[in-house]
């Protein structure tokens, strides 16, 4: 073995392998690997790890989780350890370029316009379904073991979501991972820096490229080591301390979710993806292998966010320009699988409750998991803690909903990864469709 080889994706040894779409220097790592063979491609070995992950945790149960627990916490801490820079840096070098031009507005008005299009119909489709099925008919949730909410900032109403946009104070935005207020000073940002004569302009510009250019070389190094024994430890330590025990109770509530976002994912996507863009979903699927599999066992579109940007630029093949606006954003913002999960779980509660919400009220459901969506953190079970201010709007309030809240908590952890799934694949989607429509060619064309 050569010397450091193994740094070399970080050191900037070049990269051979699939077209980067970057718009300037396409110089940063991707950590794709077309042309291996399947055991050696990094989504195969993390889709290994795992199922070696799920066995070792069946087996090894709690002292297990606890021993190799801590490898999952490294790898996540290392993935959230970039977010910042990476959204900061790639916003800033995606909006300069476009400026404050009518080339910003548009790309806004697409992608605001995508994220309200696909997440009302993940809407529906979660009324749908639990209409259909009723798991919550019946249902004896009392004996069920509750657990406690996670501590979560979450806005308490959507005039609050409008306000927090807005940060105080940048760096305390920064310390405490406030997306929405890092996208907006990052988008003022980038236009200021449009209007700047050259003299001040360029030397900011290159400043803020090379240091994006510096974070996915980064990504690609963390997600290329790392990422394999990272998986199996966080899947390790899931089933090792909760087995498959608490689905039980709550069989049919999960059922129900599952087929909604199976459904969202299959054929309401691949329909939105053929028809507004005329791209080929099972294409688009394959070239999202890497973040659907990260997007599962972190639970977190956050974290997951660099993997998505280096998929979607190297694999799908969309520009920058595109990518630094709409997956940040859509990281933030836009959560299919969440405002799924909102509305088919505020029904579930009623119906466990026995109380009919008729259809003003789950039109009422429907607009405020949009928002509630918009507002939960891009974290492992944000959209269990925001489901209070869709329950708050159709006056679903006090102990009872709490306990039922609670049991709901038990077996959100692998739902939780489920809808993170979805929701980071609609962006993907959003990035492609907007792509085509800004002229952009090649998009998810088989390499
Ligand atoms: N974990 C999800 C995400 O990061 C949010 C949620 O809990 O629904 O996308």
């Amino acid at each position: 073995m050569q010397p450091l080889v193994w740094l070399a994706p970080i050191l900037g040894e070049p990269t051979t392998g699939p077209r980067s779409a970057y718009g300037r220097n396409g110089e940063h790592m991707s950590v794709s690997s077309k042309g291996a063979k399947w055991h050696q491609q990094l989504h195969w070995r993390i889709a290994i790890a795992m199922v070696l992950g799920v066995i070792a945790g069946l087996i090894g149960g709690e002292p297990l989780a606890e021993a190799v627990g801590w490898l999952g916490t490294l790898f996540i801490k290392l993935l959230k350890m970039i977010i910042v820079p990476l959204v900061l840096t790639s916003i800033v070098t995606g909006v300069s370029s476009v400026g404050a031009s009518a080339g910003l507005g548009r790309l806004f008005g697409k992608t605001l316009g995508y994220y309200m299009l696909t997440s009302l119909l993940a809407c529906v489709v979660g009324l749908l379904m639990v209409n259909l099925i009723q798991p919550g008919k019946g249902a004896d949730l009392v004996s069920v073991q509750t657990e406690e909410m996670p501590d979560l900032q979450t806005a308490q109403s959507p005039v609050d979501i409008i306000l927090d946009i807005v940060p105080e104070n940048f760096f305390a935005a920064a310390a405490q991972t406030d997306m929405l207020a890092i996208i907006f000073f990052a988008i003022v940002l980038g236009v200021t820096i449009s209007t700047l004569r050259p003299r001040h302009q360029e030397p900011l510009q290159a400043l803020f490229d090379s240091g994006f250019h510096a974070m996915m070389r980064l990504t690609g190094g963390i997600i290329h080591y790392i990422a394999p024994i990272g998986v199996f430890a966080l899947i390790a330590r899931l089933t090792g301390t909760t087995g498959f025990g608490a689905f039980k109770a709550l069989g049919l509530y999960a059922f129900m979710l599952c087929c909604g976002l199976t459904l969202h994912l299959l054929v309401t996507m691949p329909l939105v993806l053929r028809v507004l863009g005329g791209i080929n979903p099972i294409q688009h699927f394959r070239n999202m292998a890497q973040p659907i599999v990260m997007a599962f066992s972190t639970s977190s579109s956050g974290a997951t966010l660099p993997v998505t940007i280096d998929a979607v630029e190297n694999k799908v093949g969309v520009s920058n320009r595109v990518t630094s606006f709409v997956l940040p954003m859509g990281a933030t913002i836009n959560m299919d699988g969440t405002a799924l999960y909102e509305c088919a779980g505020v029904l579930f509660i009623a119906q466990v409750m026995g109380v009919p919400l008729g259809m003003e009220q789950q039109l009422l459901v429907v607009f405020t998991a949009l928002l509630a969506s918009i507002g939960a953190a891009a974290v492992p079970s944000a959209g269990l803690v925001v489901i209070f201010i869709v329950l708050q709007a159709v006056n679903l309030t006090g102990p009872q909903v709490e306990l039922i809240v609670g049991a709901m908590l038990a077996v959100d952890r692998p739902l939780d990864m489920y809808r993170t799934v979805i929701n980071v694949f609609s962006d993907s989607c959003g990035a492609a469709i907007i792509a085509k429509s800004e002229g952009e060619t090649g998009i998810d064309e088989v390499a």
